[in-house]
C-alpha cells in the first residue's frame, strides 16, 4: 500500500453530462481515471465509472443503505474526509456542477477545509438534453434569449422568488429543471403573467439516454397530458415557441433502432464495436460476453509450425483471433511477417483481411462466401494437390476447412492458436433486465455463443428467458444452433458480417414499427 499521508489531497469537481457517457469532457475523463475515490450522483451515468482505475474506491452519494437521500451537508463532509485522507477525490455530477448542482456549496466546503480543488465544467441538462430533442433553445427570428429557472423553489420560500413576469412577459425561451411535480402551477403561473396559453411546451424524460421520452403540447394542455401519461422526474420542461423546431429537427429519437434493448453477446474483446454500431443506430445496447478468447493449453503445435514456415504454401486465416495468436507465437519466435514469405495468404472475410492489414499483409484470396465452405469452395480453382496449408484455428473450429482442402490434395496442418472458453457467469444485471423483460433482442454471432449462453443459463431458463426476445443469428450455422437449442431465429442477414446484422435489424424493426 503507497503511504496515503505522502500524497496530496486534491478534488476535482467534474461535471459529467446529462446522460449520454460521449458527453463528459476530455478533461472530465482525463480527471476521472486519476482519482483514488469517485464520490458520484443519481443523474451521473454510471456507465463513466469504466473510466475510473480498477482500484478506485466508488461512492454513490444518492442514497444512504437505499432509503434516504444523503443529505447535503453529509456529501460535502465526505468529500472533506476522503481528500483530507491523501486522496485525489473526483466528484462526479450529473450535467454541470454550477448549474442547480449545489457544486457552489461543495466548493465552499472544501475552501473552508483548505483542500484544493478543480472545476471540470459539463453539458447541462438545459443544452445537452434540448439538443438531443433536437430543440434549439435560440433561433434566429424566433427567440433571442433563453433562461434556466428551477422548478422546484425550497420547501422554506414562502413567495417565490421566480420573476414570473419577466418569464411571461417576452418571447424567450423558459427552460424548468426539476419542474415535474409542480408543472400545474407553473403552467398556470406562466399563463396568469401572460404568455399565450397556445405556447409550445416540451417535457424530455431521461434525455440523450436511449430511454429518452419526449412528449408535447402547450401550455395549456400539458399538465394535464402529463398527469394523463404518468410523465415522470427526471426531466426537463421546455417553453417557447423554439418547441415547434422539433418536428423538422428530431434526429435522437427516431433513429432506426431507438427504443430496442440489444443484448450483444459477442467475446469481451470484440464487442465494443458491433455495440457501437448498434448504438449509433439509437438501440440501447447491453454487453453480455458469452465467451472469453484464450490461449491454447499448449503453444507447442503453433510454435513447431511457426519454427517450419518456409516449408509452407498457403496460410488461411479464418478470425481475428486466428491473426492475433498466430502473430503474436511468430514475434514470440523472433520473426515478422517476412517468415511468411514463401506462403500465398487466404483470409475468410473483410474483418480477418483488415487484422492483417497491420503486419503489411494484404491477403490474396478472400471467398465470395465468408465462412468455411467458402474457403473450400474458392480453392477449388487454386492447385493445391500436394501443397502444404498451415490453418492455425480455434479449438471449437469445425473440420470443414482441413477435410475440403485435404480432399482437394492439400497438406493441412492446423494448429490450435486460441480457445474459447465459457465464462461461469453474466454480468451483473443482464439476467434481471432478462427477467423483467427489458431485453428486445439478443444477438448470436457465432454458435458457441448460444451454446454458451444455454450453458451458463442451465438449458429451461435460457428458453424461458428468452421467450418473446427477438433473436438474431448471423449466419445459417449459427441459426440452426439456435434452432436446436429450441430458440426461433427471426433476423437472419444473407451475408455473414456484422454489418449486414446490423442492417438486418434494421429492416427487422424498422417493419415491426
Ligand atoms: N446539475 C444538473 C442539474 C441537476 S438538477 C445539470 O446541470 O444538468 C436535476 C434536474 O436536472 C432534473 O430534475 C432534471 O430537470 C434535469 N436533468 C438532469 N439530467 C437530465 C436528463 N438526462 N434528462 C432530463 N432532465 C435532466
Amino acid at each position: 500500500m503507497p503511504d496515503k499521508s505522502l500524497k496530496k489531497p486534491f478534488v476535482h469537481l467534474i461535471g459529467a453530462g446529462p446522460g449520454d457517457p460521449g458527453l463528459i469532457t476530455v478533461k472530465g475523463r482525463e480527471s476521472l481515471g486519476r482519482a483514488d475515490v469517485v464520490i458520484y450522483d443519481y443523474l451521473a451515468n454510471d456507465d463513466l465509472l469504466r473510466f475510473a482505475r480498477p482500484d478506485a474506491e466508488l461512492i454513490y452519494a444518492g442514497k444512504i443503505g437505499g432509503h434516504h437521500n444523503r443529505e447535503q451537508w453529509q456529501i460535502n463532509a465526505l468529500l472533506v474526509e476522503k481528500a483530507l485522507a491523501g486522496n485525489v477525490v473526483a466528484r462526479l455530477k450529473g450535467g454541470d456542477s454550477f448549474v442547480f448542482g449545489r457544486g457552489g456549496e461543495e466548493c465552499e466546503a472544501l475552501v473552508a477545509a483548505g483542500i484544493p480543488f478543480e472545476i471540470v465544467p459539463g453539458v447541462t441538462a438545459g443544452i445537452g438534453v434540448t439538443a438531443y430533442a433536437g430543440i434549439p433553445l435560440t433561433h434566429r427570428g424566433v427567440t433571442t434569449s433563453v433562461t434556466f429557472v428551477t422548478g422546484h423553489e425550497g420547501h422554506d420560500k414562502e413567495v417565490s422568488q421566480i420573476d414570473w413576469e419577466g418569464l411571461s412577459l417576452g418571447s424567450g425561451t423558459v427552460v424548468f429543471y426539476m419542474g415535474i411535480k409542480n408543472l400545474p402551477q407553473i403552467t398556470a403561473n406562466l399563463m396568469a403573467h401572460g404568455r399565450p396559453p397556445e405556447t409550445p411546451v416540451a417535457l424530455i424524460r431521461w434525455g440523450t439516454r436511449p430511454e429518452q421520452e419526449v412528449l408535447t403540447g402547450t401550455l395549456a394542455d400539458i399538465a394535464e397530458q402529463a398527469r394523463r401519461t404518468g410523465f415522470r422526474a427526471p426531466a426537463i420542461t421546455v417553453v417557447g415557441e423554439v418547441v415547434r423546431l422539433r418536428e423538422k429537427l428530431r434526429w435522437f429519437d427516431n433513429r432506426p433502432l431507438f427504443g430496442t434493448s440489444i443484448l450483444v453477446t459477442r467475446a469481451a474483446d470484440q464487442a465494443g464495436e458491433f455495440g457501437a454500431m448498434l448504438g449509433a443506430l439509437g438501440a440501447r445496447v447491453l454487453e453480455c460476453p458469452t465467451i472469453a478468447i484464450v490461449p491454447p493449453e499448449s503453444w507447442d503445435n503453433l510454435d513447431a509450425a511457426i519454427a517450419s514456415l518456409d516449408r509452407f504454401h498457403w496460410a488461411v486465416f479464418t478470425s481475428v483471433n486466428a491473426v492475433r495468436f498466430f502473430f503474436e507465437r511468430l514475434a514470440a519466435a523472433g520473426k515478422d511477417s517476412r517468415a511468411l514469405g514463401n506462403c500465398r495468404v487466404c483470409a475468410v472475410g473483410p474483418k480477418t483481411a483488415a487484422a492483417l492489414a497491420p503486419f503489411g499483409i494484404r491477403p490474396d484470396l478472400i471467398p465470395a462466401d465468408y465462412k468455411g465452405e467458402g474457403v473450400v469452395e474458392v480453392f477449388r480453382s487454386e492447385e493445391i494437390a500436394g501443397k502444404r496449408i498451415i490453418f492455425p484455428k480455434g479449438d471449437r473450429a469445425r473440420d470443414v476447412i482441413p477435410q475440403g482442402l485435404a480432399e482437394l490434395g492439400g497438406e493441412v496442418t492446423a494448429p490450435v492458436a486460441y480457445r474459447n472458453v465459457t465464462p461461469d457467469s453474466l454480468p451483473a444485471g443482464v439476467i434481471a433486465e432478462l427477467e423483467e423483460r427489458r431485453i428486445t433482442c439478443v444477438t448470436f454471432t457465432s454458435s458457441s455463443t448460444v451454446e454458451n449462453l444455454a450453458a451458463i443459463l442451465g438449458e429451461n431458463r435460457f428458453l424461458h428467458l428468452l421467450k418473446g426476445v427477438t433473436i438474431a443469428a448471423i449466419g445459417p450455422i449459427t441459426a440452426r444452433t439456435c434452432r436446436e437449442l429450441g430458440l426461433e431465429v427471426h433476423v437472419e442477414p444473407s451475408k455473414y458480417t456484422l454489418a449486414a446484422m446490423t442492417d438486418a435489424l434494421v429492416d427487422f424493426f424498422s417493419r415491426s414499427k
